[in-house]
This record gives C-alpha cells, sequence and structure tokens, in this order.
C-alpha cells in the first residue's frame, strides 16, 4: 500500500501540489496546486464534465459568496457543524468524534466539554462589516443550485427528470484538516442535483449510485480499492431518505476505506426550505397548493479527493531491465502530460527543428512537454514518475524516413511510427 508521505513526498517534488502559503510557516488545511497539479485537476474535472454532456443535465457556475439567508434556509447556520474539545492544558482543539481517549492526543491534558463548532467561513460583504452585511462562503455547492432551480426551469421549461451539475470551490473551517488534500479548508467540489417525481426517486438513486462507481472504474481505479458503504438509518442526515458512500481505500482508517464520494437522496428538504409553498404542477414550479415537489439525488465528490485516490491507486515502483523506476500509471486521458517529446541529441540542428515541427504538431491537440536533458533513458524516468504515457524520439533515422520512436509508459515497449500518422495514434488510445 502506498503511505501518505510518498504521495505528498512526490507531489511537491514533481510540482503537483505545494503546502499552502508555505515561504510564511504554511496555513493549515490549504495547498497551492503546482502546474502538473493543476493539469490533472483540470483532466478530472472535463472527465466529470463529460459524463454530465447529457441533454437534460444543465451546468451552473453559482457565487461562491452568498447571504446569510441562504445558509439559515438551507440550515447550515444551525446545523452545519462538528463536535468540538479543547485541551484545558495546551488549549489545542479537536474534533471530539476524532479522538478515542477523554485525554488530550497532544499533551496528555484534560479535556473539556464538547460543544458544537461551526465550520461555515464567516465574512462581511461591502463596507460596513455590522450584521446585515454578514455573508458566508459556500461550505458546499449544493445550495448554489437549489437557489437557482426556478431560475433554470423558467429559461429551459426542461420536464422531469433533469439535472443541474456544478463544480466549484467549497470553505469548510474544519477543526482537524488532515491527510494532505483529503481534509482542507478550501477544496472544489463537483456535484449534480437530479431533479425527479418522488416516485421515481429510489430509481435514479440506484442508477446514479451505479453510474458513479463506473465513472471511476472507466478511469482506471483498481476494483479493489472501491465499495459502496450504505448508511444504517441511524446515520442519515435528517433530509436524507438513503445515503451511499463510494469508498477509497485511501489507507487512512482502521480498514483503509474511507469517503471518496457521497451518493444522497436529500428528498424535498432542500426545494422546501428555499421555496416554500411552491409545487411542481404540469411542467412548471409555482407558487400552487396542487402538484408536489421535486425529490433530489445527489452525487457529490471532492475533486481534491479524487485527485488524491487517482494518485495514491497509479502509484508503483517497479524494475525494468535491472533499473528501479517510480511510474505513475494514471489514465492517459487524466495524465498531466499526454506526450513528452525527446530530440536524441540537442547538439544536432536538424534533429532539434524536427523535434520542434513534431512538438508543434502535437501541441494543437495534446499537452506536450519537451526534454533535451540527459540520456533517453533519464527523460523516460522522469516521465514515467509524473505520469506520461508516451514519449516521442526524434533521432538520425527520422531525418532519412520520417518516423519516431513512440514509448509506451506501461509496456517500455517501443515502436516506429510515421510521422504524419503519430497524432491519429495518440487520439485513438484517448477515446
Ligand atoms: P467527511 O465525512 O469526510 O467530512 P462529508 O460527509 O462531510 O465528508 P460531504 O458533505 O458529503 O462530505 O461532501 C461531499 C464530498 O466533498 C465528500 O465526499 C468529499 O469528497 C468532499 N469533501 C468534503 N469535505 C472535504 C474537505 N474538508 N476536504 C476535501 N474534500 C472534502
Amino acid at each position: 500500500m502506498t503511505s501518505l508521505e510518498t504521495i505528498v513526498s512526490l507531489a511537491k517534488r514533481k510540482g503537483f501540489v505545494f503546502p499552502g502559503s508555505d515561504i510564511y510557516g504554511g496555513l493549515a488545511g490549504t495547498w497551492d496546486y503546482g502546474p502538473l497539479g493543476v493539469l490533472l485537476k483540470e483532466n478530472i474535472k472535463r472527465e466529470w464534465w463529460k459524463s454530465m454532456r447529457k441533454p437534460h443535465i444543465f451546468p451552473l457556475d453559482s457565487a461562491i459568496i452568498s447571504s446569510a439567508k441562504v445558509w439559515q434556509s438551507s440550515g447550515h447556520t444551525d446545523h452545519f457543524t462538528d463536535p468540538l474539545v479543547e485541551c484545558k492544558k495546551c488549549k489545542r482543539r479537536f474534533r471530539t468524534d476524532h479522538i478515542e481517549d477523554t485525554k488530550c492526543p497532544e499533551c496528555g491534558g484534560a479535556l473539556g466539554e464538547s460543544r458544537q463548532f461551526n465550520m461555515m467561513f464567516k465574512t462581511h460583504a461591502g463596507a460596513i462589516e455590522d450584521e446585515s452585511a454578514v455573508a458566508y462562503l459556500r461550505p458546499e455547492t449544493a445550495q448554489g443550485i437549489f437557489i437557482n432551480f426556478k431560475n433554470v426551469v423558467d429559461a429551459f421549461h426542461p420536464k422531469l427528470a433533469f439535472g443541474i451539475a456544478q463544480i466549484g470551490k467549497a470553505f469548510r473551517n474544519e477543526i482537524t484538516p488532515r491527510n494532505f488534500v483529503f481534509r482542507s479548508r478550501e477544496f472544489e467540489q463537483m456535484e449534480l442535483e437530479y431533479f425527479c417525481d418522488p416516485k421515481d426517486a429510489d430509481q435514479y438513486f440506484g442508477e446514479i449510485r451505479a453510474m458513479r462507481m463506473q465513472w471511476f472504474l472507466n478511469l482506471g481505479i483498481k476494483k479493489e480499492n472501491l465499495r459502496f458503504r450504505d448508511y444504517a438509518g441511524d446515520e442519515l442526515a435528517h433530509y436524507s431518505k438513503a445515503t451511499t458512500d463510494i469508498e477509497y481505500r485511501f489507507g487512512l482508517s482502521q480498514d483503509g476505506f474511507s469517503e471518496l464520494e457521497g451518493v444522497a437522496n436529500r428528498t424535498d428538504f432542500d426545494l422546501k426550505n428555499h421555496f416554500p409553498e411552491y409545487h411542481w404542477t404540469g411542467d412548471d414550479f409555482i407558487k400552487s397548493d396542487a402538484g408536489f415537489v421535486p425529490n433530489v439525488i445527489e452525487p457529490s465528490v471532492g475533486v481534491d479527493r479524487a485527485f488524491l485516490a487517482f494518485m495514491i491507486d497509479a502509484y508503483d515502483e517497479d524494475e525494468l531491465a535491472g533499473d528501479k523506476r517510480v511510474v505513475l500509471r494514471l489514465h492517459p486521458r487524466l495524465a498531466p502530460i499526454t506526450v513528452a517529446v525527446f530530440p536524441l541529441v540537442s547538439n544536432k540542428e536538424h534533429i532539434t527543428e524536427k523535434a520542434k515541427e513534431v512538438f508543434d504538431v502535437l501541441s494543437r491537440e495534446f499537452m506536450v512537454r519537451w526534454d533535451d536533458i540527459g540520456n533517453i533513458g533519464k527523460r523516460y524516468r522522469r516521465q514515467d514518475e509524473i505520469g506520461t504515457p508516451w514519449c516521442v524520439t526524434i533521432d538520425y533515422q527520422t531525418l532519412e524516413d520520417g518516423t519516431v520512436t513512440v514509448r509506451d509508459r506501461d509496456t517500455a515497449k517501443q515502436e516506429r511510427v510515421a510521422i504524419s500518422e503519430v497524432a491519429a495514434l495518440f487520439r485513438e488510445k484517448l477515446i
């Protein structure tokens, strides 16, 4: 099992993720994504959007800063809390449900009374810092979808069932952020709210749960590292009729599995809160006593948690021709760099020129990296470590017959391919 330390260290060394505010001593629970991290995250998000490309799913990008009234109505002001205890001696604070002992895990001091701590980040919108200006950074993207439900219905007149999907930042003042990007204070969520007739809710819950599991499998996560966990009745949030977590074997808990994504039947709770008196009648959502309130099925996954799962799952160490190597076996559609281009030697003008041509052609379609430093073996290792699926080398033979060497990350096999066919080859492999 790959340890978290291995991933954290690779992530920093290779430019995937850096600790937030690092040169000033850091800010707990924040992370800065470096160049490769940005690319991997973008690819994860693109794959998610691709899976949402359906005629009855509408994309949305709602504001991060939102009115206090949104969170009053949604119940977050009163209920979005975690239990907190403070050590009487060292004053450190912990999540009560994360502590196994009755003593402080840091200094052994006595712990005070447990109390509820609200995790929303509060701020003031505008120049006057009084109660009327209080606003919040959203702790989930879902409420932005619910408050826009009527806007989308009025603009598009969709029939049930339909969905509204959003990717965006969410902020939670976690008491104990930990485990790298698994639990941070600023993170990104990918959420779909799928609205349906209450009588169809169980069916859609089953279908969406299966669809989301398949998404991870299609992107290469090993089956044995994923599982469903259905919530028992007493674990359900007050608004939920059924919840299933898709868990990944992060190796952070006793049996190794922790929540990667939650799929919940949120019933009519949110629409009722934001639009009391409104009902679905005919194909409209209007103030009426007749009709029903649509129910909603919500798959909700953190981009950062998915990022971590893909990194852990892809990490491998093996041996090639007696040489140890680290290889990230990321799905080619997720890999930050799709192709690396190497001129065999950097001091031969014709080879460099030809390699630049290949670089330019491939760059039109793929994320390409140029590397002309060190011997080819070293260049392969560098790309293996960041998950680049293919390397293209331009050598003397290229100048004679217009072919290049294409080397595969996983098999380390090399084949000669005509320059004119190389883009088509990758295009086909990426489908
Ligand atoms: P947990 O029990 O781990 O705190 P949660 O049940 O509160 O998570 P949800 O509110 O269901 O999480 O959020 C949906 C998804 O958002 C989670 O499955 C996870 O992928 C992601 N997520 C939630 N909190 C964080 C966080 N602090 N850092 C990174 N990702 C998070």
